[in-house]
């Protein structure tokens, strides 16, 4: 309502200025005719005069009115170039301001929900480089006035710089316009003021803000080098540290444009992922989940199926895939592709230099630039009692070889989430403790609930909103204290898994001598290009997260490596827009994009279409017909938000939206794409189909039934019940 007003009084003021016909009082001819008047009334009145023009100029400046330069050069022509100047510089300023904060009053809010994605980029530059950008366009007069106030009056800048800002940038355009004033009488045209060296010069000043940030970065880097020595000849382009998903990646592309790499790993190429996280933990999975189906044999018309198995050789086999994968990984291969491969440990000395320590020595190497891979651990949580448990964790629950009888996973995330129902498949007694309201927080609370449910039929015991209070020993029993709802409650266990978070490696290897700062999430604070404190350092994978995935890794490498080799030339800023991941649980959760719960909290607008999986052919004939595609599109368009899927390989069938979103498609395009029949890929058509049911056009749909009705041969063209029904919602005129 108060934007209605505000509006409506704009809209009256406007419209009264040119109904009235007071642009004639802004042109040169009027100003060259009454200057005699002015000037005998400044002189008599000098005070009075200065304030109307004032109010004059705001006003004008405020309703972004055709004038500002006219009133300009009567500043210049009634006051002279100094007071002219004064007068000018601050009402322009003000009536800038104010056309400004009209702009972000009426338009703002609107502008941002319905293009907020699109602007995203945008309004990230504002925020980093909008004074730039805004003094550039107050100084090349190209810009138009009026157009700067409103269009910036969108964007997040704040109003004091914007004040600030326009009033230093406009300073030499002002000087300029109302020294010209001080000449009216040889002036004959607005266009003849400013010449083309003056434009000119306005240009070079306008680019020279540019030029003095890439100065300032020079600078900043200077700065945080200085005091190291930076020697004659490097050793190396780049030195590697940690031979992860992160490390791997940096140094395969930089061997692939040749330059001199050297990655270092202190313990086993392939890091996490290899050796104690993805490989082991999707090969658990699958003899679980082998498990799971014997288990469900009469489901699918096995009268008895029966596993005996050894948890032992189970173990054995995970060992087995991670020994089969283990080549891809490997200094054989990295060697042959052209790293150089250094079994050892490093140790970031200066921001030219690494120290390794290996089987055959301590030595240390010149590098130009630095990758710090050093990926993350499990956090172990400092619960009183805990040191004395033998914690189980992402590292060593490979080593087990006896199945745990009663096993307590503390945490309801990914990781505790796979691990907790594997073992629970097995036939340990699983006890999931997570603190929050429920497990999966990150996801929608539907998905949760799926899973829990699922957990629950399956046996494992979920606890939410209990935190784990103490641990202790009690005749001989591990016991777990945990606090739910002001009670305690005590749970005996033979096993705890600790599965809470990861914790990225920053220390032991440099990073604190050379005063490497740390983000509050306690890991490398990299800039957009993935750079460290230094220049010549970078960081990425886990170590830097913010997201700690294997693809993630992979992704950040490449920023990591290219920059790190051509930033010299280019720097490329790292891309999250759009970051897929699942959770290997039966059901699968895939999700890319924002859910809802992150669509609400960031206020985005948003609609949602589901498709059941129980009703798709492919999952029925599978038996597998839990779960649910669920797309966000912005409101009336196809375009995708974000996408959860439950159910049946989600991981597989998420890439189809996160190809769609990477490349702006939007659900009309899947849903024109044919999908193999009978598959689970199906399900995303569908949900596309879902939409499009869901904003069909019901009044052409209708028309369209008539004209069939009228093309069988009905009486006017039209069913008489439809007929009646269109008069009743009034769509027949
Ligand atoms: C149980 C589990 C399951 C997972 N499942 C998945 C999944 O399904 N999908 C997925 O995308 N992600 C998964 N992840 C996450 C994934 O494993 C990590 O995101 C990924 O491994 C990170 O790679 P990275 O290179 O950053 O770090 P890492 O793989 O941890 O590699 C870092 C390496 O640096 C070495 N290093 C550290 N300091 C030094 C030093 N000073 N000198 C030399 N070397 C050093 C370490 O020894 C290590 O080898 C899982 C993780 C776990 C624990």
């Amino acid at each position: 309502m108060k934007k209605i007003l505000v509006l409506a009084a704009l809209a009256a003021l406007v419209a009264a200025f040119f109904a009235l016909d007071l642009g004639r009082f802004f042109t040169l001819e009027y100003l060259k005719a009454q200057q005699a008047t002015i000037d005998a009334y400044y002189r008599a009145h000098p005070l009075q005069t200065a304030l109307v023009y004032f109010i004059v100029y705001v006003a004008v400046t405020a309703l972004s009115l055709p004038g500002a330069a006219i009133m300009t050069l009567a500043g210049g022509a009634i006051f002279g170039v100094v007071i002219g100047t004064v007068l000018v510089s601050f009402a322009s300023t003000i009536g800038a301001t104010a056309a400004f904060l009209v702009a972000r009053f009426l338009l703002r809010d609107s502008v941002q929900a319905r293009f907020g994605d699109s602007l995203r980029a945008v309004n990230a530059g504002v925020v980093r480089d909008g004074s730039f950008y805004l003094f550039a366009m107050r100084l090349v007069p190209a810009f138009p006035f009026f157009v700067v106030n409103l269009v910036m009056g969108l964007t997040p800048i704040r109003t004091w710089t914007f004040a600030w800002v326009s009033q230093l940038g406009m300073l030499a355009g002002t000087i300029v316009f109302v020294n010209a004033g001080t000449q009216l009488a040889r002036i004959d045209s607005l266009a003849g003021i400013l010449s083309p060296s003056v434009i000119g010069s306005f240009a070079l000043l306008a680019i020279f803000p540019f030029i003095a940030r890439r100065g300032l970065d020079w600078y900043r880097a200077r700065k945080a080098l200085a005091g190291y020595r930076k020697p004659a000849h490097f050793d190396r382009n780049l030195i590697v540290i940690g031979a992860g998903s992160a490390g791997l990646v940096t140094a395969y592309i930089a061997a692939a444009v040749k330059a001199k790499v050297t990655l270092i790993e202190k313990h086993r190429m392939g890091g996490d992922c290899l050796n104690t996280g993805c490989v082991p933990s999707k090969a658990l999975i699958r003899s679980a989940k082998l498990l799971s189906h014997v288990r469900r044999s009469r489901e699918f018309g096995i009268r008895s199926a029966h596993a005996d198995f050894d948890f032992a050789d189970v173990m054995e086999r995970v060992q087995r895939v991670v020994r089969t994968v283990e080549p891809h990984d490997s200094v054989e291969r990295y060697s042959a592709l052209g790293v150089e491969c250094i079994m050892g440990e490093a140790k970031i000395t200066s921001p030219y230099s690494v120290e390794v320590r290996s089987a055959a020595g301590v030595r240390t190497l010149t590098t130009r630039a630095i990758v710090i891979a050093a990926g993350a651990r499990p956090f172990i949580p400092p619960i009183p009692g805990i040191d004395q448990m033998g914690c189980l964790t992402s590292d060593n629950v490979w080593d087990l070889r006896k199945l745990p009888l009663r096993l307590v996973v503390l945490g309801g995330g990914p990781i505790g989430c796979e691990l907790a129902q594997c073992f629970a498949r097995f036939g340990s007694e699983v006890t999931q403790i997570e603190m929050l309201p429920r497990i999966m927080m990150r996801e929608d609370p539907d998905v949760s609930a799926l899973v829990s449910e699922r957990f629950r039929a399956e046996g494992v015991r979920v606890l939410t909103g209990h935190k784990a209070k103490r641990f202790s020993i009690e005749n001989g029993v591990k016991v777990l204290t945990c606090e739910h709802a002001g009670k305690d409650v005590r749970i005996e266990f033979d096993e705890v898994l600790c599965a809470v978070g990861r914790v990225a490696n920053t220390t032991g290897f440099g990073l604190e001598e050379l005063g490497v700062p740390t983000t509050k999430t306690r890991t490398v604070e990299v800039n957009e290009y993935l750079q460290a404190k230094f220049p010549n350092m970078y960081a990425c994978g886990d170590v830097a997260g913010p997201y700690q995935f294997t693809h993630t890794a992979a992704h950040m490498a490449w920023y990591a490596s290219v920059n790190a080799l051509f930033g010299f030339l280019r720097k490329f800023r790292v891309d999250y827009s759009v970051i897929p991941w699942c959770t290997f649980t039966e059901p699968e959760v895939a999700r890319v994009g924002l859910n809802e719960a992150e669509a609400k909290e960031k206020g985005i607008a948003y609609e949602v279409t589901t498709y059941a999986m129980d009703e798709l052919d492919r999952a029925i004939a599978d038996g597998e017909t839990h779960g649910f595609v669920k797309v966000l599109t912005v409101p009336r368009k196809d375009k995708i938000l974000g996408v959860t899927i439950v159910g049946e390989h989600a991981g597989d069938l998420i890439t189809e939206y996160v190809s769609a979103m990477k490349h702006g498609l939007g659900l009309n395009k899947i849903l024109g794409t044919i999908h193999i029949y009978p598959t689970l890929a199906e399900a995303n058509k569908y949900a596309a189909g879902n939409w499009k049911k869901a904003h069909a056009p019901q009044r052409v749909l209708r028309w369209l039934e008539r004209l069939h009705a009228w093309m069988r041969g009905k009486p006017n063209g039209a069913d008489e019940s439809l007929v009646r029904r269109d008069l009743k919602d009034g769509t027949l005129p």
